[in-house]
C-alpha cells in the first residue's frame, strides 16, 4: 500500500511540472495524407468499412475469453539523439526505454494502478529480439541526429518549418514496417522538447494503412518514460483510434448521428469540443447535454492529464484493426521469435532467370502483388510501379517460410485489383534454380476478378511434396500479370516470363522434415450446425501419440488452438463441437503432438458458417418449437417441418418484427413421436436441424 501511494504521489508530481497540456501532430498529419495522398484516403475509407463490419459481426457472436493475450507486437525504437552521452535527456537509457514499454504493456493489460474502463487490451508490445538480419538484437537503436540540419536546434517539424522534416528523420534508419512496429524518439519537436510547460506536441503516429514510409511514432524523448501517457495515446492511432473530439474542434461540437460512421467511429465516447486544457471536465457537455463522462475525460486518447481508460468499444476496435490487413504482419513477424529455424540464414542460390517488367509497366500502376501469406508469414508489398517490378525478397531473413514435407498448407494472394489478374506461383522444390511447371507450380489462375473489390483475395492450398529437398533455403516464386482477357501474350506460361505490367516476388522457403509417421485417419470432417461448427474424426493407428490439438484460423490468420482431446486408442472415434466461433470462413486441422514432441498436421478442412441468428430451444419438443432470435429479423422467415419419411407436416411464415423468440404451435397436429426435420430459409440463407418429437 505504501508503494502505491509513492507511485501515485510521483504520478501526480510528474504531471504537475509540466504545467499546460500535451498534445499530439496525429490531426494535423493525418488531414494532411488525406488531403495529398488519394492511395491513404482510399484506404482509410476501405477500412472503415471493415472495421465496422467486423465490430457489428463481433457483436453479434461471442467475446473471448478475459486476460487472453491475442496479439504481441514487436516494437523497435530509433533514439535519434544530438551526440549525448546514453542516460542523457535525449538519449534515455535502455532501461528507461524499457521500463516504458513495460509501462505501457501495464496499460495495454490493465493491470495498472488505477486503470479504469475496459482494462486487458489483449494486446502487448515487446522491444524486437530479432534484427532485420535475424540476428540477436536489444530492439533499440542509436543514431545521431545532428547531421540533419536543424534538428538540434528545433527537433522534428510538425506546425513550425524550423526543424526537420520527419521524412528525413525517419529515413537516418527505419526497420521494415511489415515486420516491426517503429518508435522514433527525438529531442524536439517544433522547437519544444516537452520540459518547459505551455502546450506542446509530446508525439504523432499514424493509422495503419499510412504509406509505408511514414508509418510509425514520432516521440519526445522527455515523454519516452513511465506515467507519461504519450506512447498508450501514439499507439491507440496505431491501432486505429481516432481522438474522441475527431471531427469537432475546441468550439464545435463533432457529429455524433451514427456513431460507428461520425467523429471517432466509438460508441462508447459521447461527442465532445476538443479540451482547451489539459483538465478534465465535470458537469455538462454541451455536445450531448448530459454530463460529461469518464469515457472521454479519462481516456488515453483524449488530450486530458487525467488517462486511465480506454473502452470497451475502443478495445474492439483496436482488436478488428490488429488482426487486419495492415497490422496483423507484424503478430507473425520473425523478429519476436524465440526460435529461429536458420543461423546463420543462407538464401538461396542466383535463379536461372529474373523476370523484369516493362517500362510500360513500371510507369503505371497497374498490377502488381500486394501481399501473400503462407504457414503464418504475411509479406507485404507494393505495386510494379511501387517495388520497381522484380523484388527478390528471398534474400530477406524475415520473411523466411517454414514447411513441413507432406503437409498442406493454406495460401492467399492478394493481386492489385484494378483490372481482371492473373496468378501463378512456384516453389523450387528440387532446389536446382528453375522452375518447373508440373512438378514445382503451386498455384494458376487466370481471370481473377471481378476489379475494384476491396481485398480481392485468392485462397488455395499447397502440399509439399515428399521428395521436396530439406533443411536448405529454398525459392517461391510469385508472378502477377493482367488477365490474358487483355491480351493473350500476358500468358504467365513460365516462370521466366517477363511481365508487362505485373511483377514477380520471390521469397525465400525452408522445408523441415518429420521422419515420424502421422496417425492415419480414416475419417475427418467439419460441418456446421447452425452457429456452431462439428468436428469428427477417426484414428487408425495411434500408438506414441500424446494428445491432439484442434487448431482452427481464419482466412489470412494463422491457426491457433482451440482444445486438446487425449488419445484413446487405435480406431476411435472423436466428436467435438466448436461453439459458435462466427459467421465467416473457418480452417481446421488437427495437430498431432507425439510423446518424443514431433508434430504432425491432418489435412485442412474449410467450413462456412452463416448466421448464428438462430437457436432451437426446444428440442426434443412436445406441442411447439420454440426459436431463440439472437438479432431481430429484418425479412421473412418460412419454416418448415418435415417428417423422417420426408413428408411436409407443417410450414409457417414469420413476419420480420420485434420478436426475439418464436413459436411454432403444434398443438393441432397430432404427429406422432419421432426425428422429424426443421428448416428455416431466411432470405438465401437456408439451414436445417434434426429434432425429436416425444
Ligand atoms: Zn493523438
Amino acid at each position: 500500500m505504501q508503494n502505491r501511494l509513492i507511485c501515485l504521489f510521483i504520478g501526480m508530481c510528474v504531471y504537475g511540472i509540466v504545467s499546460g497540456q500535451e498534445i499530439c501532430g496525429f490531426d494535423k498529419l493525418h488531414q494532411e495524407a488525406l488531403k495529398t495522398d488519394a492511395a491513404y484516403r482510399k484506404r482509410i475509407e476501405e477500412q472503415k468499412q471493415i472495421i465496422k463490419s467486423q465490430i457489428l459481426k463481433k457483436k453479434s457472436s461471442r467475446t473471448l475469453a478475459p486476460s487472453a493475450v491475442l496479439y504481441t507486437i514487436p516494437v523497435v525504437v530509433h533514439v535519434i539523439h544530438t551526440g549525448g552521452a546514453i542516460g542523457t535527456a535525449y538519449n534515455p537509457s535502455d532501461a528507461q526505454i524499457q521500463n516504458t514499454i513495460n509501462d505501457l504493456n501495464a496499460i495495454y493489460s490493465g493491470t495498472k494502478a488505477g486503470t479504469e474502463g475496459v482494462g486487458d487490451l489483449e494486446i502487448r508490445f515487446v522491444l524486437a529480439t530479432r534484427d532485420l538480419l535475424c540476428n540477436v538484437s536489444s530492439g533499440i537503436t542509436r543514431t545521431n541526429g545532428s547531421v540533419i540540419p536543424n534538428y538540434v536546434s528545433n527537433g522534428v517539424n510538425v506546425n513550425l518549418t524550423g526543424g526537420a522534416a520527419q521524412l528525413t528523420v525517419k529515413n537516418l534508419i527505419r526497420w521494415d514496417p511489415a515486420k516491426y512496429y517503429n518508435i522514433w524518439v527525438v529531442n524536439e519537436i517544433d522547437n519544444h522538447d516537452g520540459t518547459i510547460g505551455g502546450s506542446f506536441i509530446g508525439g504523432f503516429a499514424y493509422l495503419p494503412g499510412a504509406p509505408s514510409t511514414l508509418d510509425g511514432t514520432v516521440i519526445l524523448a522527455s515523454q519516452m518514460q513511465v506515467n507519461r501517457k504519450t506512447l498508450p495515446h501514439e499507439l491507440g492511432h496505431a491501432l486505429g483510434l481516432y481522438h474522441p473530439f475527431q471531427d469537432g474542434t475546441t468550439a464545435t461540437c463533432p457529429t455524433n448521428a451514427d456513431c460507428l460512421n461520425d467523429g471517432d467511429e466509438i460508441c462508447d465516447t459521447d461527442p465532445v469540443t476538443q479540451p482547451s486544457t489539459g483538465v478534465c471536465r465535470t458537469g455538462v457537455n454541451s455536445c450531448t447535454g448530459t454530463n460529461y463522462h469518464i469515457n472521454t475525460e479519462h481516456n488515453y486518447m483524449n488530450y486530458t492529464n487525467c488517462s486511465t481508460l480506454f473502452t470497451a468499444d475502443q478495445k474492439a476496435r483496436m482488436l478488428a484493426v490488429t488482426g487486419g490487413q495492415y497490422r496483423v504482419s507484424l503478430t507473425q513477424s520473425w523478429a519476436i521469435s524465440a526460435s529461429y529455424p536458420l543461423s546463420p540464414f543462407v538464401a538461396p542460390a542466383a535463379a536461372s532467370c529474373t523476370p523484369l517488367t516493362s517500362a510500360t509497366g513500371l510507369a503505371n500502376n497497374f498490377a502488381g502483388l500486394i501481399s501473400f501469406n503462407l504457414a503464418g508469414r504475411r509479406i507485404i508489398s507494393g505495386t510494379s510501379m511501387a517495388d520497381g517490378g522484380y523484388v527478390d525478397g528471398s534474400s530477406n531473413c524475415m520473411n523466411l517460410i517454414q514447411l513441413v514435407r507432406g503437409q498442406t498448407y493454406n495460401f492467399q494472394m492478394q493481386p492489385l485489383s484494378v483490372n481482371y489478374e492473373q496468378l501463378r506461383g512456384w516453389i523450387d522444390y528440387n532446389n536446382n534454380n528453375s522452375f518447373d511447371n508440373t512438378t514445382e507450380g503451386f498455384y494458376y489462375g487466370d481471370n481473377i476478378g471481378p476489379p475494384n473489390v476491396m481485398n480481392l483475395t485468392v485462397s488455395n492450398t499447397l502440399t509439399v511434396p515428399l521428395t521436396a529437398q530439406t533443411n536448405t533455403v529454398l525459392r517461391l516464386r510469385v508472378t502477377e500479370e493482367l488477365s490474358t482477357a487483355y491480351n493473350a501474350a500476358f500468358s504467365i506460361n513460365s516462370a521466366c516470363y517477363n511481365p508487362v505490367y505485373g511483377q514477380a516476388e520471390d521469397f525465400p522457403v525452408i522445408i523441415n522434415d518429420h521422419t515420424v509417421l502421422p496417425v492415419y485417419y480414416s475419417f475427418f470432417s467439419a460441418s456446421a450446425h447452425q452457429a456452431d461448427v462439428v468436428l469428427r474424426w477417426k484414428t487408425v493407428d495411434e500408438k506414441n501419440v500424446s494428445f491432439f490439438i484442434i487448431e482452427r484460423a481464419s482466412i489470412g490468420n494463422e491457426f491457433k488452438e482451440i482444445r486438446r482431446v487425449h488419445p484413446r486408442g487405435n480406431a476411435s472415434d472423436y466428436s467435438i463441437n466448436d461453439t459458435d466461433p462466427g459467421e465467416g470462413n473457418w480452417y481446421y486441422r488437427i495437430r498431432q503432438v507425439d510423446h518424443d514432441g514431433k508434430l504432425s498436421y491432418s489435412e485442412v478442412k474449410v467450413v462456412q458458417v452463416k448466421s448464428a441468428n438462430i437457436k432451437i430451444i426446444t428440442n426434443p419438443f412436445d406441442t411447439k418449437i420454440s426459436i431463440r432470435l439472437q438479432k431481430t429479423l429484418t425479412k421473412k422467415a418460412f419454416f418448415r417441418l418435415i417428417s423422417a419419411d420426408g413428408k411436409l407436416v407443417f410450414q409457417q411464415q414469420i413476419r420480420p418484427d420485434k420478436q426475439s423468440v418464436i413459436h411454432l404451435d403444434l398443438e393441432n397436429k397430432s404427429l406422432l413421436p419421432g426425428l422429424y426435420f426443421l428448416s428455416c430459409r431466411i432470405g438465401d440463407e437456408l439451414w436445417t436441424e434434426k429434432l425429436i418429437h416425444r
